[in-house]
């Protein structure tokens, strides 16, 4: 079931027009689908029921795909932990209503402040990625007398067949202990007093779009916990990261069931607890970003569309060379005929495209489109370059609608700025 479908040749997230939030919100806007994120949610929760007995197996919202207070909580309600990168991050989760000890603390390079934060407010687990993030956890949870749960995360040098930006499991990248010698800071780990070794992490990528880059790691990742038990620790959960791909055009990501029969036979009698951490799986295809058509220009080789959200809004394109559908919030007549064009933002920067090439029926001055698939990593990646306030969010839910982030007024972005006090005050 499609949450953003045409009814009476207009668009609508589930009950609600677009137009209608158009006009009462302002563009551009993102708008989330809370059946479609309930959804996506009730794929996973299906996908673990009962798997892995007696040990289970759990989710953890990667919150960095879409760190909304609302769209954390919808999860929340449904179950899910949070998997955190930022003490920002854990704030946000903990406002949201996720209890701390369902959270997961990720990251490549925590700060001592930081580590002492999550401690504090008795995180879950903290998933360490070097010897140095050893000694420092080690350090903070002594000064305050706490042991810190901890996993380590081993890279298993594996392809991910993902965008290079977004490819994390390999020898060159900066993340994870290298698998060779996960051994050794196990070993490290084992010896320091205020670390609980309760397991080992991954994380492979993102935007995946076959398990067998999954396959190829669990295998590897099996083989070390063989290993580090011989050695002495007791691994009892396994955090097998997120990273399943979504639909932008025509990919074909594996199902949840699918991929979940995967991890299941690769890990069968493996004794650990199983955790997930998807981010973009869960909101990706469950949020869109709204915009305006501000003119049209025809152009020799092509038409510019441009449109009031711009790459500060929705980096993605120019980021990852990412692919998004754009549709008009009018559905065309299906014998309407096309022009080539490339859809733009106002920002005064060469890479600032939503879209290019792309054949759509005519556009003119006022009318609206949508980008799909925007909801994850689109307004948690958005900045305010051109003094452009964040475009808000907005929820919808049935025939319900809600801004859960409103746009900033100008006033009040620039109320966050101050004068060096040597400056002259300003004429008001
Ligand atoms: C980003 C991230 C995730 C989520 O990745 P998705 O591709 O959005 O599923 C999960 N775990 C860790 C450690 C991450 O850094």
């Amino acid at each position: 079931m499609s949450f953003f479908a045409y009814k009476n040749g207009e668009m609508h997230a589930e009950g609600v027009a677009l137009a209608q939030i158009a006009a009462q919100v302002g563009t551009p806007f993102y708008c989330y689908s809370a059946g479609a994120l309930r959804a996506g949610w009730q794929e996973f929760a299906d996908a673990i029921k009962g798997m892995n007995a007696p040990h289970g197996a759990s989710i953890c919202y990667a919150m960095k795909a879409n760190s909304n207070l609302a769209v954390i909580r919808l999860f929340g309600e449904l179950g899910a932990g949070a998997d955190i990168v930022s003490v920002g991050e854990m704030k946000r989760a903990l406002a949201a209503g996720i209890a701390p000890g369902r959270i997961i603390y990720s990251g490549v390079g925590k700060k001592p402040s930081e580590l002492m934060a999550a401690l504090q407010a008795g995180v879950g687990q903290i998933n360490v990625e070097s010897s140095h993030e050893l000694e420092t956890l080690n350090a903070v949870a002594g000064q305050l007398g706490v042991k810190a749960a901890i996993t380590i995360r081993v890279n298993p040098d594996v392809d991910a067949k993902t965008h290079a930006k977004i490819t994390t499991g390999r020898k060159e990248n900066k993340f994870g202990i290298d698998i060779d010698l996960a051994r050794d800071a196990f070993a490290l780990a084992g010896r320091l007093p205020n670390l609980d070794v309760v397991g080992v992490a991954m994380h492979i990528g993102s935007q995946l779009t076959s398990v067998d880059p999954y396959r190829d790691a669990i295998v590897r990742v099996r083989e070390l916990i063989g290993q580090l038990r011989q050695d002495g620790h007791s691994i009892e959960r396994f955090d097998i990261g997120g990273g399943l791909g979504i639909v932008y055009a025509d990919e074909k990501p594996p199902s949840i069931a699918d991929f979940m029969s995967v991890v299941k036979r690769e890990t069968e009698g493996l004794g650990c607890e199983l955790t997930f951490e998807p981010g973009r799986r869960l909101v990706g295809e469950a949020g869109v970003l709204v915009s305006e058509v501000i003119l049209v220009k025809p152009g020799a080789a092509k038409t510019f569309v441009i449109v009031d959200a711009a790459m500060n809004d929705l980096i993605r394109p120019t980021l990852y060379e990412a692919w998004h559908d754009i549709l008009p919030l009018r559905q065309p007549r299906p014998d309407a005929a096309t022009i080539r064009c490339d859809i733009v933002g106002p920002i005064c920067e060469s890479g600032d495209f939503l879209a290019q090439n792309r054949d759509l029926a005519p556009l003119s001055a006022g009318d609206l489109i949508m980008v799909r698939s925007a909801g994850a990593y689109g307004a948690v990646m958005a900045s305010s370059y051109n003094s452009r306030p964040l475009a808000p969010e907005v929820m919808v839910d049935g025939t319900r609608f809600a801004v859960t982030r409103p746009r900033p007024t100008i006033e009040e972005m620039l109320s966050a700025e101050r004068f060096p006090p040597w400056m002259e005050p300003t004429k008001a």
